[in-house]
């Protein structure tokens, strides 16, 4: 079950855009029914949707939540579709001193903040594979932060006149894009303790959710690069859950839309 496209007579292998909910896609599936039509495989209780974005041949698709179910998807996108690359887009909880609601952070480096195998092997560190730390693709990074700084220099302006009264702060203050390491375990994060034992062991983390660093482990295992982008729609405190709920229902699909648009068309 292999999708390869005719690009200048080259069979072009497809990008694997991947979220973990529906709103996290944006007009992804939209854009590529008016675009190309669309091809969806029904495959491990997943739709895969095949076809040509914004000029980019690609296999879109719900991972669902959490590290398990990222990376079975993951691999799946690998195995059965072929795919040259993976991107995952959708909304993460802000755990770095300045990342606030609204902001987008690009991973850099991926970690699995629920991984404790102590005594036996360090803290974080994956069994048998001697490391903690996954590394993105720098080049596809490089293009995801590039095209998150462009919707948010093209469109800050409507996103604050949009989502100004939900979120004051993007009234007054620019989204910033800020990049390095996101941390993924299998828990809701939802207080500041719990944010606070997250700094102590990883002072460096600017975002936590639940897929990225499993989808970095499976790419790594494979040879298959990969790249996180993640909007912050809470911060991990106690009013993460409301935050978490109204960002995902009213603001997460414009953000995904506008990076996405701008990172496919720019895909080569
Ligand atoms: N019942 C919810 C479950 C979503 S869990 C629903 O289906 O609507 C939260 C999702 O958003 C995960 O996919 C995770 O990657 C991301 N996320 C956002 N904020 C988070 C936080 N504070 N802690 C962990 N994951 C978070």
């Amino acid at each position: 079950m292999t999708l390869s496209t005719q690009a200048g007579g080259a069979a072009v292998r497809p990008l694997g855009v991947l979220a973990a909910l529906p709103q996290e896609l944006g007009d992804l599936i939209a854009a590529m029914q008016a675009e190309s039509g669309v091809v969806t495989r029904t495959f491990g209780r997943r739709d895969y949707h095949l076809g040509t974005v914004h000029g980019a041949p690609c296999v879109v698709t719900l991972a669902r939540v959490g590290k398990v179910a990222a990376a079975a998807t993951a691999s799946a996108l690998i195995h059965a579709f072929d795919v040259q690359a993976i991107v995952f887009t959708g909304v993460a909880g802000g755990v770095g001193e300045n990342v606030h609601v609204g902001d987008v952070v690009v991973g850099e480096t991926l970690l699995q903040h629920d991984m404790n195998c102590e005594p036996i092997f360090p803290r974080h560190e994956i069994p048998l594979l001697g490391r903690a730390r996954f590394d993105a693709d720098r080049a596809l990074a490089q293009a995801l932060a590039t095209a998150a700084e462009r919707f948010v220099a093209e469109e800050g302006a409507a996103l604050a006149a949009q989502f100004g009264g939900a979120l004051p702060r993007l009234a007054s203050v620019a989204p910033r894009v800020h990049r390095g390491l996101v941390i993924s375990g299998d828990q809701f994060v939802a207080s500041a303790a719990a944010v606070g034992v997250l700094r102590a062991l990883l002072p460096d983390a600017l975002a936590v959710e639940m897929e990225g660093a499993a989808i970095a482990q499976v790419c790594y295992e494979y040879g298959v690069p990969c790249a996180i982008v993640r909007t912050i729609s809470d911060t991990a405190d106690e009013h993460a859950s409301a935050s978490f709920s109204s960002f995902l229902t009213d603001i997460a699909g414009t953000y995904s839309t506008g990076i996405l648009k701008r990172f496919l068309a720019s895909y080569r």
